[in-house]
């Protein structure tokens, strides 16, 4: 069909490429190469930073580009884009998602950006221009940073009319990649859902009807570690545009959870749930968060498979603790409140390939070690989940959870800390970190310098035949897709 999220892709690509002289790129991996400022890959301009900053190698290809496009794998799951409370409450925002970018280094400035992205929208794609507001960088006075007048007088020349034109200060249209690197004030495009109404006031109002798609960058600052901003030898342009949230406008729906990125794994997972079914395309309340478990699961899960393709595993430090943590939320959601079984994590991860890239093998077996790993670790939560239980139960109400009683359960159990402290979290009660940290060294110490053994690594284990299951490989018969996908 006309809108499937492969042509959505594709359209975007083609927009670029063909019409205006853009090379198309692959992704790069969601593990950032060489920048520790990093724990994911956060945004398509990752991996041209050097070109922005001016400090790419003359002899690298890179140092060729001066028109690019691609669609790239982004995770926000921490550091300074971290999205990962807001998952599973809203319908828009993912831990895994893909950015369709466009990019100019020291080519096309603004007034070609602006008439590009009104031009796709409008006209390929269909969007009614009533649809979309559009905001740009309204200055900041503390900071020195003029308004971005030459970018209202550019929209208002392509039609925009003012009302729909809004100025926003540094929080919402000054974008900065990390807490140091390329930043710059950015003018980005909104889409009104509803479309009944005067709908500006909605617009970076956190209301799912009114939901910012796509975000043109004016590069012209790196923001220096001691805060300040130096201007970049040439201006550039940065575009990213969410593929999920573009094509849930182009698919007629209020949610991306509703697009065909999303409701075969949907529909998946309602399979294996043992409680109801997803009700949140029908607006109906949800009752003991079951349509939010249903969309933690499903993001989870993509973020997984993906994350562990390109090499990150859930481990104990860095980007692989952050992966560890969502691994937990998932597997809990999932038993806990979808009462699925066993297994059904690691299940839907055939699922999530066969939407991510367009050829899907029937070389997807289910590997019996994912169910066996996966149904230890949950028999050892059920266990740990019964003792934290009474244990809480005992307790005054402004206690600590005892460290004895955590380091029992992590000893003897293999129950994992960071899940302990998640579901003692949801509890209102605080873990004895303090105590927690002197029994381990104690025990470290005991044990010569090995570090603890634990059945967390059992939890890694799933996911990591998980990713034998995708280094078998899906053939890319369509080799744009490659550009999208390493599955
Ligand atoms: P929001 O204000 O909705 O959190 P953002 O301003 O943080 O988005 P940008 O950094 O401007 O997002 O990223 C460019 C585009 O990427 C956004 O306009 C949006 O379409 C998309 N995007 C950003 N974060 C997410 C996410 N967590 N899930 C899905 N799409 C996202
Ligand atoms: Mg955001
Ligand atoms: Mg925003
Ligand atoms: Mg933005």
């Amino acid at each position: 069909p006309g809108s499937s999220s492969a042509r959505v892709r594709r359209t975007f690509l083609d927009f670029f490429e063909q019409r205006h002289g853009h090379r198309v790129v692959p992704s790069s991996p969601v593990r950032p190469r060489g920048d520790p400022s990093l724990l994911f890959v956060n945004a398509g301009m990752n991996q041209f930073k050097p070109l922005l900053l001016g400090t790419a190698d003359p002899r690298s290809e890179m140092a060729s580009y001066r028109r690019v496009a691609n669609s790239q794998k982004c995770v926000r799951a921490g550091g300074k884009h971290n999205d990962l409370e807001d998952v599973g409450r809203d319908v828009y925002h993912h831990t895994f998602f893909e950015m369709l970018g466009s990019w100019s280094f020291g080519d096309y400035f603004k007034e070609e950006a602006c008439s590009m992205a009104w031009t796709l929208l409008t006209e390929h794609y269909g969007i009614p221009p009533d649809r979309l507001y559009v905001s740009y960088f309204g200055g900041e006075a503390a900071a020195a940073l003029p308004a971005d007048e030459e970018t209202r007088q550019i929209w208002l020349s392509l039609g925009v009319p003012a009302e729909r034109l809004l100025p926003f200060g540094l929080k919402e249209n000054f974008w900065e990649m990390g807490d140091s690197g390329p930043c710059g004030p950015c003018t980005e495009i909104h889409y009104d859902h509803q479309g009944a109404r005067d709908a500006a006031a909605l617009v970076n109002a956190d209301c799912p009807d009114v939901v910012e798609i796509w975000n043109l960058v004016f590069m012209q600052y790196n923001r220096e570690a001691d805060r300040s901003l130096r201007p970049l030898p040439q201006h550039s342009v940065d575009t990213g545009m969410g593929l999920e949230r573009l094509v849930s406008v182009l698919q007629g729906k209020r949610s991306n959870y509703d697009t065909d990125l999303f409701s075969p794994l949907m529909d998946a997972i309602q399979q294996r749930a043992g409680v109801g079914g997803y009700r949140g395309r029908t607006g109906a309340a949800d009752q003991g968060k079951v349509d939010m478990a249903y969309r933690v699961v499903a993001d989870h899960v993509r973020t997984l498979a993906v994350c562990i393709a390109d090499g990150v595993n859930p481990g104990m430090s860095g980007a692989e603790l952050v992966l560890r943590r969502i691994l937990r939320r998932a597997v809990r959601f999932s038993v806990e409140v979808l009462q699925a079984p066993p297994g059904a994590l690691a299940s839907l991860v055939p699922t999530v390939v066969h939407i991510l890239v367009t050829h899907p093998s029937p070389l997807w077996p289910r590997p019996p070690i994912i169910d066996e790993n996966e149904a230890q670790f949950l028999s050892c939560l059920q266990q740990g989940s019964r003792l934290m239980d009474r244990t809480l139960h005992r307790m005054d109400r402004q206690q600590a959870f005892p460290a004895a009683v955590a380091w029992s359960l992590h000893r003897n159990l293999g129950f994992p800390l960071d899940l302990l402290e998640l579901m003692l979290e949801d509890r209102g009660v605080g873990l004895d970190r303090d105590g927690l940290e002197r029994l381990i060294s104690e025990d470290n110490q005991k044990r010569g310098s090995e570090p603890s053994s634990s059945s967390q690594s059992q939890v890694s284990l799933d996911v990591l035949s998980l990713a034998e299951l995708q280094r078998r490989g899906v053939p890319h018969t369509d080799d744009r897709h490659k550009y999208a996908y390493s599955l």
